[in-house]
């Protein structure tokens, strides 16, 4: 999934658990169990993990991911009244750390991390490798949509 979907999952569970801890371990399993759905990346990651030359726009995508999902989160932290800016802040961390990690695996390599980047994609690729995946273009839209209606829950 995109961050600012994982983001915004993390914000509605920080708030619906209303407890720092939770809020960032129940933030973290939904990151994987949110990962499952087929949300039409694969092209996009096999482009980054296999044919090198495709990698800049991999890379762009998750660049320009990124910097939406922090402005939504601003947006987000910015226009409502949060009962607690710690449990909102811990869910959205919770749910996009696991993708931290595998981008830290990507830039470093390190060998540390590997069992969790099985384990990441294991969830992540689930039923892709079983059904297929989705278009990139309807799984962008459906997580829009997600995304407007998850944001009238905070
Ligand atoms: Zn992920």
């Amino acid at each position: 999934m995109t961050l600012t979907t994982h983001a915004t999952i993390g914000a509605v569970i920080g708030h619906a658990v209303g407890i720092p801890f939770w809020a960032f371990i129940f933030g973290f399993i939904s990151h994987f169990l949110v990962d499952m759905i087929p949300h039409g990346d694969t092209g996009l990651s096999d482009n980054f993990r296999v044919h090198k030359r495709k990698r800049k726009r991999a890379v762009a995508y998750v660049v320009v991911d990124a910097i939406i999902a922090l402005f939504f989160v601003l947006i987000l932290a910015n226009t409502r009244d949060l009962e607690s800016i710690r449990t909102f802040s811990w869910g959205i961390a919770g749910s996009v750390i696991p993708d931290l990690i595998v981008g830290l695996f990507e830039v470093t390599k390190t060998p540390a991390l590997r069992w969790f980047i099985r384990l990441h994609f294991y969830f992540h690729d689930f039923f892709v490798h079983r059904k297929g995946d989705v278009p990139l273009y309807y799984a962008i839209m459906a997580q829009i949509v997600l995304i407007a209606y998850l944001q009238t829950k905070l």
